[in-house]
């Protein structure tokens, strides 16, 4: 999975504060934000800034931008609040050099088997292509827990690789970076709504359990739908209680609705699957 490095609500200031800079000062200056993860060291000696995924010298990408995690494992929001806790580790330590990743080791120190070691881990530098012993233990931190986290979720072999990117200091919140909180302006019992409203007397439609799904049925009750989107991230209807039974996907070629009469098509869109289900 790749980690966005790029945008940082720290960069503009870091801009204006070099462009007020003495020549002299300058690279003193740079030296302190490549400490701190500000920007980033090319193993050429180039100091980049955070939105450069290739050094501006000589060209060569930058290293530690993605994770690297055992390949038969999706950890998901695990590793993300690895990566949230790696961050409040660094940044309560602003005297110590950044790091660009942190990699983990197995242990096999414990009873009930292998486990992601707190300790022996390894720091990643852009400026390096290997990386150097990270000499502190993070026992009893959050990092530790969330290693524990990790664990309990899928038990490391022996062998496993886990290398966690660490986001640069006053990386925006992780919702924003991700694309998320994204405000959508129909709900999918909207959508099941707008359906029974196309489909005519005797359809009706309601929001199901926290809103997660839409229902749908017809006249006499019969058949009850459920409106949803599957794990392929595609809108779906299938029979309420038999969801994996039958299933017809709705196309939403020009995205999700935003005005009334794009709810409408895919209210038609909908309906028309939801005829399929009648006996
Ligand atoms: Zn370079």
């Amino acid at each position: 999975m790749s980690q966005p490095m790029t945008r940082n609500t720290a960069t503009p200031a870091l801009d204006y504060l070099l462009s007020a800079a003495l020549p002299s000062q300058r690279a003193e200056l740079a030296d302190l934000a490549a400490h701190q993860g500000l920007m980033w060291r090319c193993v050429c000696r180039t100091v980049n800034t955070l939105n450069t995924d290739a050094c501006s010298a000589c060209e060569k990408p930058r290293p530690y931008t993605k994770d690297v995690t055992p390949p038969r494992y999706e950890y998901g929001e695990l590793l993300e609040d690895l990566r949230d806790r790696l961050a409040e580790w660094f940044d309560d330590e602003p005297k110590e050099r950044r790091p660009a990743a942190i990699g983990f080791r197995v242990t096999t120190e414990y009873d009930d088997g292998p486990a992601w070691a707190t300790w022996d881990a390894t720091a990643y530098f852009t400026d390096a292509w290997i990386g150097t012993p990270y000499p502190k233990d993070f026992e009893r931190s959050g990092v530790a827990d969330a290693l524990v986290e990790l664990g309990d979720f899928e038990q490391p072999q022996v062998g496993d690789t886990l290398i966690v990117v660490v986001p640069p200091p006053f990386a925006p919140e992780r919702p924003e970076e991700k694309g998320l909180g994204r405000e959508y302006a129909y709900g999918i019992s909207d959508y099941a709504r707008a359906a029974a409203e196309a489909l005519g007397d005797g359809w009706g439609a309601d929001s199901g359990y926290i809103g997660a799904y839409g229902l749908l049925w017809g006249p006499g009750g019969t058949p009850e739908l459920r409106l949803y989107v599957d794990d392929y991230d595609d809108l779906v209807l299938g029979w309420k209680h038999y969801p994996d039974r039958e299933t017809v996907t709705i196309d939403l070629p020009d995205g999700a609705p935003s005005l009334p009469a794009e709810l409408r098509t895919v209210g038609k869109a909908i309906a028309k699957a939801a005829r399929t289900f009648l006996p």
